[in-house]
């Protein structure tokens, strides 16, 4: 991967990007039913994986792409990605080891949250599927930390549902 930019800068990459940026390669693959991310050895361009998606498969569905972290992203305040601020604040599962990943030596998410994020990131998917609210507060700009918590307290006071039938 080459992580310079033109002026030799050493960039940083995002672990949740864009597919179609120039630069953009693929994570990993979203499998099984939990839709979880096996992460490639090495990366792989997106521009030579994409054409073999089927048209009416959103790429980001099955795939987690990689791309440059930018400023103009909506989820920057100054240096910081708030989007793993809130991943790191969602439960993560205890017995996950840390995934083998080849972002890693130039990924925002390690860079500011160490392992806190790379735990919950095989979780994680780029496109929020519908009834998922949880990854819908997490994936908003808008949503604060204390939302976060408060969304997350009152889930847990809940009842669980009696299965139908
Ligand atoms: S596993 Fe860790 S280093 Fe790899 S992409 Fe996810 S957050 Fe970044």
């Amino acid at each position: 991967m080459n992580t310079a930019d033109r002026t030799g800068t050493t960039r940083t990459w995002c672990p949740s990007g864009k597919a179609d940026a120039p630069e953009s390669v693929v994570l990993g693959v979203r499998s099984g039913q939990d839709g979880e991310v096996v992460y490639l050895a090495d990366p792989v361009p997106a521009r030579d994986v994409l054409p073999v998606v089927p048209e009416d498969v959103e790429p980001t569905r099955v795939l987690r792409f990689a791309s440059h972290c930018v400023s103009n992203c909506l989820h920057r305040r100054g240096n910081d990605c708030t989007l793993v601020e809130r991943v790191a604040a969602t439960p993560a599962d205890g017995n996950r080891n840390v995934p083998r990943c080849h972002l890693r030596p130039h990924c925002k998410w390690w860079v500011q949250t160490g392992v806190d994020g790379c735990r919950r990131c095989p979780a994680l998917a780029t496109t929020v599927v519908e009834g998922d609210d949880l990854g819908a507060l997490v994936a908003d700009p808008a949503t604060t930390r204390e939302q976060l918590e408060a969304w997350m307290a009152a889930e847990a006071d809940t009842p669980a549902r009696e299965p139908i039938g």
